[in-house]
């Protein structure tokens, strides 16, 4: 019945509609398949956490259970929990408080879509295999050749020879028709076309997947993507003055090395009307830490927002941690210094395989969701459109999915496509991406991190 179309459309789309609902449950891998035609995100390597066949196996049966999974497995552990919380409780500074009174605004909405995520059985029965290879697709990279080491994007672009480093992207591919051609080393070097990889603007620019080569790994690029790596925080400044016309920009910066870029200046002269941005956040996780270099608050204060603002305005996407002093940053500095009007949050939540919260809904200093914050740049032009979409942009929205490795965020471009001002096409940049998307600007240190074909599997 109306269930079965409901979760036939979320096979389809990777986006599962609960009915009169603020929730959606997503498969992101499904999402990011759409960017691809000859590959597929290999869900195997996606979901390489979350999946237990030991304790998950049994997708929760009812709200009880649900209920019981919203708080720590076993007992010795939830009395532990409840006695730090009693202690946090004395203890809580005037900030905590606000933190936890943000904590409990939102906790009915977490519940609520929980409860909507269990009783939706027919999503539950896939959710447990949604880490398993589609009927005849292989990963790319077969896993028990052995680990080899990952290219650091990261360690590379500091070297003095980063400018010297080269990717090739292969441009026959796109015509050939035979699979086996496609992949055959010989062929790779027939049609190569050789960039700098670092400080310099790379697209895609066929529509269709290209493989590139860059040191001994291979990278898949979506249709119509492009990105910028860079090794140094200002290069962004520097990058975005060449995306809008110079005449536009009131900074005060070195311009050397502009003129080289002066194609990309034509092409993108206009601006994004849609900006997504992962800031590399002070975190005192050692983990965090171990992942990516993170930098101060006071330097996303020069992202220069409105100068990356297309004419007619943006919606700007801010993902940001649980921190009430992140918060505040951002609430009373970040966004009035971008020029940026806060108009909703939305929340990703986070489940394991069964449908259980991936940690215990009241901890403190671990919460089982992030936030997206969400907000307008308006443009040179003042039109009413922006006030508009402002006012039917929904607060509170819950995003539920299975969280991938690597604390990848969700792909959220494609749920905030009907709010995106100005052009009807999306035109889209996100800031310290790790993954390209086709139809989009990607920009930071590591932007191929997640296209290396390790992650993909192919027919
Ligand atoms: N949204 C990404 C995802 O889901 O995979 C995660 C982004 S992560 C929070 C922040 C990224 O910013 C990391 O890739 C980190 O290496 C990068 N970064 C850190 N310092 C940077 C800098 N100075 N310039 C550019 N990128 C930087």
């Amino acid at each position: 019945g109306v269930e079965n179309k409901r979760l036939s459309a979320f096979l389809e789309s990777g986006i599962y509609k609960f009915p009169n609902s603020n929730a959606v449950f997503v498969d992101p891998v499904r999402i990011l398949n759409r960017n691809y035609s000859r590959f597929r995100v290999s869900p195997s390597a996606y979901y390489s956490r979350f999946f237990n066949p030991k304790f998950d196996a049994q997708p929760l049966q009812n709200e009880d259970e649900a209920q019981k999974s919203r708080f720590s497995v076993n007992n010795r552990k939830r009395k532990r929990n409840q006695k730090k919380k009693i202690k946090q409780h004395y203890a809580l500074n005037e900030k905590e408080l606000r933190a936890e009174q943000r904590h409990e605004d939102i906790r009915p909405f977490l519940v609520k879509a929980q409860e909507e995520l269990i009783r939706a059985k027919e999503l539950l029965e896939v959710m447990c295999e949604l880490n398993c290879e589609k009927k005849g697709w292989e990963p790319c990279i077969d896993s028990n050749r052995g680990v080899t080491e990952e290219v650091s994007f990261v360690e590379l672009g500091k070297v003095w020879q980063a400018p010297l480093y080269e990717i090739a992207i292969d441009i026959s591919q796109i015509n050939e028709e035979d699979e086996e051609n496609k992949a055959s080393p010989i062929n790779q070097h027939l049609n190569q076309k050789l960039l700098p990889i670092f400080n310099n603007f790379v697209s895609n620019e066929t529509n269709d997947d290209v493989v590139a080569e860059f040191l001994t790994s291979q990278y898949v690029l979506p249709k119509d993507s492009s990105f910028y790596m860079v090794h140094h925080f200002h290069l962004l400044i520097k990058f975005c003055l060449l995306l809008v016309s110079v005449s536009d920009h009131t900074y005060n910066l070195d311009l050397e090395g502009l003129p080289l870029y002066l194609e990309v200046l034509y092409d993108l002269d206009r601006g994004f009307n849609c900006i997504l941005i992962d800031p590399p956040w002070e975190n005192r996780s050692a983990y965090q830490k171990s992942m990516y270099p993170t930098l101060p608050n006071r330097y996303f204060l020069s992202i220069p927002i409105r100068q990356l603002t297309h004419a007619r305005g943006a919606l700007v996407a801010l993902w940001v941690t649980n921190r009430e002093k992140l918060r505040n940053f951002v609430e009373n500095e970040l966004f009035p210094a971008w020029g940026v009007t806060h108009v909703a949050t939305w929340y990703w939540l986070k489940v394991k395989a069964n449908g259980s919260l991936i940690c215990d809904v009241d901890l403190f200093h671990h919460r089982p969701y992030e936030c997206l914050l969400l907000g307008f740049c308006g443009g040179e032009v003042v039109d009413s459109e922006l006030q508009f979409m402002a006012n039917t942009l929904k607060d509170k929205q819950v995003i539920i999915t299975i969280p991938g490795d690597y604390s990848r965020k969700p792909p959220v471009g494609e749920l905030l496509v009907e709010y995106v001002p100005g052009l009807r096409a999306a035109r889209c940049i996100e800031l310290f991406a790790r993954e390209l998307m086709a139809g989009r600007t990607a920009w930071g240190n590591e932007p191929l991190r997640f296209q290396e074909l390790k992650y993909f599997s192919r027919k």
